[in-house]
C-alpha cells in the first residue's frame, strides 16, 4: 500500500526545509525526504544577507543565538571589497553585517525546526521520477509516495522538475542560462594550494568569467575561494577550470594545480514562468529561483519554499489551480521583479565590462555605495534602486515555535 500525506516535500536544503516547516506548523502531514543524511555536503560561500535572517525568524523562528549555537554561524562582518582583475575598485562598509554559515550544519537546523514542528524526516530516499497530476513520488530501489501536493525543492539537478509540462520546462533557456560554478577551501599559508592571507570581509571580483564573477569569502575552515558564470567562451578561449586556476594564480595560490576542484551548477537567470503544475509546485534552485547577479540562492530558495507552501495551503482549500495562482501571485510580488532587475543590471555591467572595461562598474559602485549593500541586503529593490518590503503569505509569520530551547531575537 503506497504511504500517503497531505504533503510530499522532496528535498531538505533551505526551500525543502522552508516548505515542511510552514506547512508541519499548520499541523498537516509532510513528509520532508533526501537523498542524503544531515549533515550533508553542499557547495556553497554560506553568505547570508540581512534579508535571509529575517526570513529565518520570520519561517523557522530562528533568531541568531540560534543561528550561532547550531546554525553554523562562524563570521559577521559589514566590510566588503570590490575587485577588477585584482585591482581593487571600492572598500566599503554596509549598514548591516553580511554573515556566514557553514550549509551542513545550517541545513541540518532548518531540517531540525521542521521535524520540530511536526514534518516526518525521511533522509536516504532518492526520487527517481514524480507524476505531477496523481501526486506520486516513485523512490529509488522501488516504493512510493503519494500527496495531494508534492513541492520539488530537489535543487539545481532537480528530477521533480522533470514532471512539468515539456513547454513548461523551458529546456533551451535552462540550459543557457545554468552556470557553472567551482568552490574550494583553502587552508591559509604559503606552501602549494594555499591561501597567502587571512580572509575577514567577503571580496567580490568581477572582470573573469565574461559572464559572471569569483568570490573570496571567510569559510569555517580556511577562505572560500570560487568562481561561477555563464558557458560563454571567453574572449580568450579559455575553458572554466582554467579560467578557475587563473584565479587562483592570481590571487597569489601556488601552484594552484594540486587543487582538488569541486564544481555545482547554479541556476543563474532562469527562473521558471510557470513553476507548477497539477499537484507539484517548483522551489528554490529546482525552480531556477536564484538571483542572476551575485547568485544568492539561499533566501530565494527560503522566500519561494514558503511561498510554494502558502500556495498549497490556499489549494488544500481551492483546489489544484488556485495553489499555482496563490503561488504565481506571491512570487510576482516579491521575488520576480527581483530576478528580472538584477538580470538587467547584470547584462549591462557584463557587456559593460567587456567592451569599456572596469570604468562603468567602478563608477556604479563608487556612486552609490550604501545602496549598494542594501540592494544586496534586501533593503532596497533592484528595480531602480526603490524601497523594498518583503511580503509573506498564509501559514508563515511571527509568533511559528522555532526549535526546542532556541530564542528569535
Ligand atoms: C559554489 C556555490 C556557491 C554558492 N554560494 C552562495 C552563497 O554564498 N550565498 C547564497 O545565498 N547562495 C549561494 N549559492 C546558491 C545556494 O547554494 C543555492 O541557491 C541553495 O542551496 C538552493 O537551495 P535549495 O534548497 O533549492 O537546494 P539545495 O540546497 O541544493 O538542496 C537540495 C536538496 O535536495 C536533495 N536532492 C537532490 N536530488 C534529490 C533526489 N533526486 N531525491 C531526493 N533528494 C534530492 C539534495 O540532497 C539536497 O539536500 C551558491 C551555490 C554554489 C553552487
Amino acid at each position: 500500500m503506497v504511504k500517503s500525506y497531505d504533503v510530499l516535500v522532496a528535498g531538505a536544503g533551505p526551500a525543502g526545509a522552508a516548505a515542511a516547516a510552514v506547512l508541519a506548523g499548520r499541523g498537516l502531514s509532510v513528509a520532508l525526504l533526501d537523498r542524503a543524511e544531515h549533515p550533508r555536503p553542499k557547495l556553497c560561500g554560506g553568505l547570508l544577507t540581512a534579508k535571509s535572517v529575517d526570513a529565518l525568524a520570520r519561517i523557522f523562528g530562528l533568531g541568531l543565538a540560534d543561528l550561532t549555537r547550531r546554525g553554523g554561524l562562524f563570521h559577521q562582518t559589514p566590510q566588503y571589497l570590490f575587485l577588477h582583475r585584482g585591482r581593487e575598485l571600492l572598500r566599503g562598509a554596509a549598514a548591516e553585517p553580511f554573515r556566514f554559515v557553514d550549509r551542513p550544519a545550517f541545513d541540518a537546523l532548518l531540517t531540525a525546526v521542521a521535524v520540530a514542528r511536526g514534518a516526518e524526516y525521511l533522509p536516504g530516499r532518492t526520487v527517481e521520477a514524480c507524476d505531477a497530476a496523481a501526486g506520486l513520488v516513485r523512490l529509488r530501489g522501488g516504493g512510493e509516495l503519494a500527496a495531494r501536493f508534492v513541492i520539488g525543492a530537489d535543487g539545481a539537478n532537480s528530477v521533480t522538475r522533470r514532471a512539468l509540462a515539456p513547454a513548461d520546462l523551458e529546456r533551451g533557456l535552462w540550459r543557457r542560462n545554468l552556470a557553472a560554478a567551482i568552490e574550494v577551501e583553502l587552508p591559509v599559508g604559503s606552501g602549494p594550494g594555499q591561501f597567502p592571507r587571512e580572509v575577514l570581509a567577503p571580496e567580490l571580483h568581477v572582470g573573469s568569467p565574461a559572464a559572471g564573477y569569483g568570490w573570496v569569502f571567510p569559510g569555517p575552515r580556511g577562505p572560500k575561494v570560487g568562481i561561477c558564470g555563464l558557458r560563454r567562451p571567453d574572449r580568450d578561449g579559455r575553458d572554466f577550470g582554467a579560467l578557475f586556476l587563473d584565479f587562483l594564480l592570481l590571487l597569489g595560490v601556488a601552484e594552484p594545480e594540486g587543487v582538488a576542484l569541486h564544481g555545482h551548477p547554479l541556476p543563474y537567470g532562469n527562473a521558471l514562468a510557470r513553476p507548477a503544475s497539477g499537484r507539484l509546485l517548483l522551489a528554490g534552485d529546482a525552480g531556477g529561483f536564484v538571483e542572476p547577479l551575485f547568485g544568492e540562492g539561499i533566501f530565494y530558495a527560503l522566500a519561494t519554499g514558503a511561498h510554494a507552501a502558502s500556495g498549497v495551503l490556499h489549494g488544500l482549500k481551492h483546489g489544484e489551480a488556485a495553489a499555482a495562482a496563490e503561488y504565481e501571485r506571491l512570487l510576482a510580488r516579491t521575488v520576480r521583479p527581483e530576478l528580472v532587475w538584477s538580470d538587467r543590471l547584470r547584462w549591462l555591467l557584463f557587456w559593460a565590462m567587456q567592451n569599456i572595461g572596469a570604468g562603468p562598474i567602478r563608477g556604479f559602485v563608487k556612486s552609490a555605495p550604501a545602496a549598494l549593500a542594501e540592494m544586496v541586503h534586501g533593503r532596497r529593490s533592484f528595480r531602480l534602486l526603490l524601497g523594498k518590503t518583503w511580503e509573506w503569505g498564509e501559514g508563515v509569520g511571527p509568533g511559528l515555535a522555532g526549535i526546542p530551547g532556541g530564542t528569535a531575537d
